[in-house]
């Protein structure tokens, strides 16, 4: 098997864009690409998904077209892109004629190695544009946001469903899907509509372990955003509420508190937006107040907080949205306020018109939002675990983990609650219950149950409370909610128990310590601070006179890390993240004689002893340790090589790849067919079904099947079963 060379790909890492290591992923999965292969990328948002096109491109002989669903990220990456000396353009409806001509021509020079186009653009007018691109070198398609092709995501486009014409027109040429959204349907709609059906598929942790994720409940929630700012004077964030109005009026209401807040959302003039999302990236503004028409595409890195006023929809738009936060590294918070009247109003907004089942995805995405808006466990477990992650244990960094909870004895609570579902038939959703708990006179009560003993009996527990206890007492198993549209409370066998005064219950109070609202704990910075306002300063003024944003300068990291080890000459200062050659070139002198000057006057020598230096180790080492052993079975498979050469040449044994395989054949990536012979297939079945053995024990099955089957063939059947 060919080791694709990654030499380069290190070089231009740290050459072109500055940074000492590969993330998560990367260096795997450009080795992939190299070769030739169609690969599908899963990365929390902020993960670094577009090095691993990117790199691609410059390393390939050619012109790689990015396929992107919106404007304002193409020209935010081709703008980074430009400022590291990459040559990349994008074609969209905003430009002229004549800027069209100037990028086809560089693009038909071959002096171009990127452009971005809309999904539209590219089919658009009876394939010319493929024709185009037929009558030049393209080394790489990349399809960005690919979960935008899967009916089953939260962000369907039906013009990506066309993307599949791409490799029947183009077989020879590698695809590379990228999304944030790892769910598993989703997936496999990306490999089959972009017919990229053996594409090795690259999921990395979503977790973003430096946002604290914290909640709390929609009362009085305008005063709790003000102490949350308190905290945070100076520091960038994204406010996000559901509608234009509320977003108007709590940009005016935090400007008037002396914040320097602005509105974006789609109402708003395009000058305007423009206007207000620069000033943000620029630093001027330090909050924006936007609908989520704003930040698909913001690479803002230094975003130290993002807050929902509203509950957003799914769980992927949240955690796309509060992926904004952190993008450095830095520590950042997330804070939603939540409330049971959000989840109904964006239930009366969930139906997807003439699509009854659309409709029921999005109200089930809903229900696992609010569940989560509840959650008195580890946030960061549930988001993880949502993403078919596993996650052990606490996170101790979102507050449910810091938060000490109280209990009482609510036995008698639960009796009521428990009761009032009893006596009413079990046929009613829980506002209904907790109406008839608390005597409301509503007419929606029915008179017969306004007869009954229970009725009422709750009226001294404040609603909100009531809602809080029930949901708890569902946690607990004591109750439980129907599934479908209108779910209604029904008793379970352990409710009888307490009914009938056996055990007690216990149920939480109310939250006592607790952090303040996810503040977290602030270590005094490393760097020095003074001189890292200075940066910022030069930053801002370098940023104005080549009309950039100041991140495509250098990103925060870059700054603190100059005003930590304080690099004295060129070479020093190149070891700082985010400072390559281009770069240096560009910015990075003014900036060196920024932290001289400094130096000198405050007695100061480098620091950059101090930095870790990442051990360059041989790029084909590396690229085992970052690539998971059973991932490595599965490209030597996907190479051609045979289970015994593969046993052979990685020296392990055939039951440990048929093992490794099995894996992949359970998630769909291998067919079953691959590792079995269809003619034996039927009577592994007729094996498995005959032996029924819950647990899976494959001895019994290989014992009933004799020694023409091997244990690694019931093995993938096995898998291809939980597939
Ligand atoms: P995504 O598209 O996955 O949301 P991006 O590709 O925009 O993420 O990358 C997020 C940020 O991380 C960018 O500022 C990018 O330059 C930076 N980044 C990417 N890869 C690395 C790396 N290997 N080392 C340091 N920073 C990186
Ligand atoms: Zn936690």
């Amino acid at each position: 098997m060919k080791v694709p060379d990654l030499e380069q790909a290190s070089e231009i890492l740290k050459h072109r864009f500055g940074y000492d290591s590969f993330r998560m992923n990367q260096e795997a999965v450009i080795s992939c690409v190299l070769s030739g292969r169609d690969c599908v990328v899963l990365m929390p948002t902020g993960g670094g998904k577009s090095l691993c096109y990117q790199i691609p491109a410059l390393i390939l002989d050619g012109l790689t077209v990015v396929i992107s669903p919106l404007i304002a990220l193409m020209k935010d990456q081709v703008d980074a892109l430009r400022s590291n000396g990459v040559e990349a353009a994008f074609l969209n409806s905003t430009q002229t004629a004549a800027e069209q001509v100037e990028i086809f021509r560089s693009i038909r020079s071959g002096s171009l190695k990127l452009l971005y186009v809309a999904p539209e653009r590219l089919l658009q007018s009876e394939d010319k544009f493929i024709e185009f691109l037929r009558g030049i070198n393209v080394s790489l398609f990349a399809v960005d946001e690919a979960h935008c092709i899967s009916s089953w995501g939260h962000d369907f486009r039906p013009e990506y469903i066309q993307l599949g014409r791409l490799k029947t027109n183009f077989p020879q040429i590698p695809v590379i899907a990228l999304t944030a959204t790892a769910d598993k349907l989703v997936r496999k709609d990306i490999v089959e509509r972009l017919e990229i059906r053996y594409a090795e598929v690259f999921r990395s942790s979503f977790n973003r372990p430096n946002i604290f994720y914290a909640i709390e409940p929609k009362q009085n929630s305008y005063n709790k955003l003000l102490d949350f700012l308190e905290e945070r004077k100076g520091e960038s964030g994204i406010v996000y509420c559901l509608s234009r109005a509320s977003v108007d009026s709590l940009a005016d209401d935090l400007q008037a508190e002396g914040y320097a807040a602005l509105p974006y959302h789609a109402g708003l003039d395009k000058a305007v937006r423009d206007r207000h999302q620069t000033a943000f990236l620029n630093d001027d503004a330090k909050i924006i107040v936007a609908t989520i028409a704003f930040g698909m595409g913001i690479d803002k890195s230094n975003v130290r907080f993002v807050v929902h006023m509203d509950l957003p929809k799914n769980i992927e738009s949240y955690y796309q949205e509060t992926g904004r936060a952190g993008r450095d590294g830095l520590q950042s918070n997330s804070l939603l306020f939540f409330s049971w009247g959000d989840v109904q109003k964006l239930r009366s907004f969930a139906a997807v018109d003439g699509n009854p089942q659309q409709t029921e995805i999005m109200l089930r995405k809903l229900d696992q939002m609010a569940t989560y808006g509840d959650l008195k466990t580890c946030r960061r477990k549930f988001l993880l675990e949502y993403f078919s992650e596993d996650f052990a244990g606490r996170c101790g960094h979102c507050d449910n983990c810091t938060t000490k909870f109280e209990y009482f004895d609510g036995t008698v609570v639960a009796q009521k609650a428990l009761s009032a579902v009893y006596r009413t038939g079990q046929r009613f959703g829980m506002k209904y219950i907790i109406d008839f708990l608390r005597g409301s006179q509503a007419k929606s009560i029915r008179e017969e149950h306004k007869q009954l003993k229970t009725y009422g009996i709750g009226g001294d527990i404040p609603r909100d409370d009531w809602f809080d206890h029930i949901k708890e007492l569902i946690d607990l198993g004591l109750l439980k909610k129907s599934d479908g549209e209108y779910p209604v409370l029904q008793l379970t066998d352990a409710s009888m128990d307490i009914l009938r005064g056996n055990g007690k219950v216990e149920l939480v109070r109310s939250k006592v310590t607790e952090t303040k609202t996810g503040l977290v704990e602030r270590e005094s910075p490393p760097y020095i601070q003074e001189l890292f306002e200075i940066l910022r300063r030069l930053r801002a003024n370098l940023a104005k006179s080549g009309n950039t944003p100041p991140y495509v300068v250098f990103a925060d990291t870059s700054l603190i890390e100059m005003a930590t080890y304080l690099p004295q000459n060129e070479t020093e200062i190149k070891r700082v993240s985010g400072v390559g050659d281009l770069k240096f070139e560009k910015y990075g002198r003014a900036f060196l004689v920024e932290v001289q000057r400094y130096c000198a006057s405050h007695s100061l020598n480098s620091r950059i002893h101090l930095k870790r230096r990442t051990r360059s180790k041989s790029p084909e080492k590396r690229g085992k340790s970052k690539v998971s052993t059973h991932h490595t079975s599965f490209s030597m498979f996907r190479n051609g090589m045979s289970i015994s050469d593969i046993a052979a040449e990685r020296n392990l044994g055939v039951s440990t790849i048929e093992g490794h395989l099995a894996r992949f054949v359970e998630s769909g990536e291998i067919h079953l067919d691959e590792l079995v012979p269809v003619e034996k297939i039927t009577a592994i079945q007729q094996a498995i079904q005959e032996c029924d053995n819950p647990e899976g024990w494959l001895s019994p099955i290989k014992e009933m099947l004799g020694e023409d089957y091997t244990y690694g063939e019931i093995r993938a059947v096995l898998a291809a079963k939980n597939s």
